[in-house]
C-alpha cells in the first residue's frame, strides 16, 4: 500500500465502526466518499464523531455498494472562521483528566449484541445480557472520569470525543489545530488539522448531571481570536 492510502485508511479506520452489531452501525462502517464546499472527501464516521480526508489519487475509496450515512447532510453550510487551538495545551488538558476503573463491557455472545435473538423463526429477548446485548468481563480497565466534559465556543464535549480528536492529531502528525466557526449545524464541533482534515465531533446534552468543566478556550484560544468569535457570534 502506497504511504497516503495506508495513512488515509489509518485515520477512517479510527473513527468508523468497525464491528456493527446493528443495520444503522452497519450503515457507519463504510468508508464514505463525499463532496463538500468544493471539495472531494473520504469520510468516516461513528454515532459521535466523524473525519473527513481530503481525497486524491492515491487515497481514493470506491463507491460503497450499501447504503451509509448521510454525511454530507450534516455538514455545516459555512465556515466562517478558523481559531488556533494550542495543541500542546489541548493534550495536557487531556491528560489531566482523572482515570477511573471500570470493568470492561464486551459484546454479550448470546445475541451477538442485539439485546434479541432469533430462535426457529421467533424472536426471543435475550436473557444472558438482560437485552442490553452487553456483558461485564473480569477485566477492570482504566477511562478517563465521565464527570469531566470540555466546553468550547459554548458547546459541551466529552473527553472520549477529545480523545478522539488528539488521536487523529497523533496519527496525521498534524502541527496546526484549528476550532471552525461555523454556521447550520450547532451540534457539531468541527476542527481542522493543518487546514486539511476536518475532525467532528457531536455535541454532549448531558442528563442533569453534575459535571466539572475544563474550558478549552480559556487554555487554547488566543484572546484575540476568542474575541473575534464573540464578534461573529453576536
Ligand atoms: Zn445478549
Amino acid at each position: 500500500m502506497n504511504p497516503i492510502k495506508e495513512k488515509t485508511t489509518e485515520l477512517l479506520d479510527l473513527f468508523r465502526v468497525k464491528h456493527p452489531t446493528s443495520a444503522y452501525e452497519q450503515r457507519l462502517s463504510h468508508y464514505i466518499p463525499l463532496e463538500w464546499g468544493q471539495t472531494r472527501w473520504t469520510g468516516a464516521a461513528n454515532s459521535h464523531s466523524f473525519i473527513l480526508v481530503p481525497e486524491c489519487k492515491e487515497n481514493k475509496v470506491p463507491e460503497p455498494e450499501a447504503k451509509v450515512v448521510n454525511l454530507q447532510g450534516i455538514l455545516p453550510k459555512a465556515v466562517l472562521y478558523q481559531a488556533e487551538i494550542e495543541k500542546r495545551e489541548l493534550i495536557d488538558m487531556l491528560n489531566e483528566i482523572p482515570l477511573i476503573k471500570t470493568n470492561e463491557t464486551a459484546e454479550c455472545p448470546s445475541c451477538e449484541g442485539a439485546g434479541r435473538f432469533e430462535h426457529w423463526g421467533d424472536t426471543y429477548d435475550c436473557q444472558h445480557c438482560q437485552e442490553t446485548g452487553e456483558i461485564r468481563t473480569n477485566r477492570t480497565i482504566e477511562v478517563r472520569d465521565p464527570e469531566y466534559v470540555f466546553t468550547l465556543d459554548g458547546k459541551m464535549i466529552t473527553s472520549d470525543n477529545i480523545d478522539k480528536l488528539i488521536q487523529a492529531i497523533a496519527v496525521s502528525e498534524a502541527e496546526k489545530i484549528y476550532y471552525m466557526v461555523t454556521t447550520g449545524n450547532d451540534a457539531l464541533l468541527l476542527f481542522s488539522l493543518d487546514y486539511q482534515i476536518i475532525v467532528g465531533l457531536a455535541l454532549y446534552r448531558p442528563l442533569n448531571a453534575e459535571l466539572k468543566i475544563a474550558d478549552i478556550a480559556a487554555r487554547c484560544i488566543s484572546m484575540q481570536d476568542l474575541e473575534t468569535i464573540e464578534v461573529m457570534r453576536a
